[in-house]
């Protein structure tokens, strides 16, 4: 049988009508207080236009600074890679030439 509140998974029990998150989000409902519960989803999933805009434009000026960023540790890491290997073809020229 399908849960009644999700109306997608499973019930838990055979005799239930809650799926197992259902369940949790009814007894979380019953000590918080369900209007409770709907206030903060409310305010914290639930977004206007603008706030959807806001956090566009938030995510974009990370990425111009995230980006390069980025770009600076691949370059850093592939001098690193580099370094090793430029000395040890030193050290072994070096060793060579005695
Ligand atoms: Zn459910």
């Amino acid at each position: 049988m399908v849960c009644r509140f999700c109306e997608r998974e499973s019930v838990e029990y055979w005799f239930g009508n809650w799926c197992q998150s259902c369940r949790k989000l009814k007894n979380l409902g019953n000590v918080y207080g369900f209007e409770r519960i709907l206030e903060i989803l409310q305010r914290c999933c639930i977004r206007n236009p603008e706030q959807i805009k806001n956090k566009i434009d938030l995510v974009k000026e990370i990425n111009e600074v995230y980006e390069p960023l980025e770009k600076l540790k691949k370059d850093t890491e592939q001098i690193h890679k580099i370094r090793p290997i430029t000395r040890q073809r030193a050290e072994r020229e070096r060793r060579e030439q005695k």
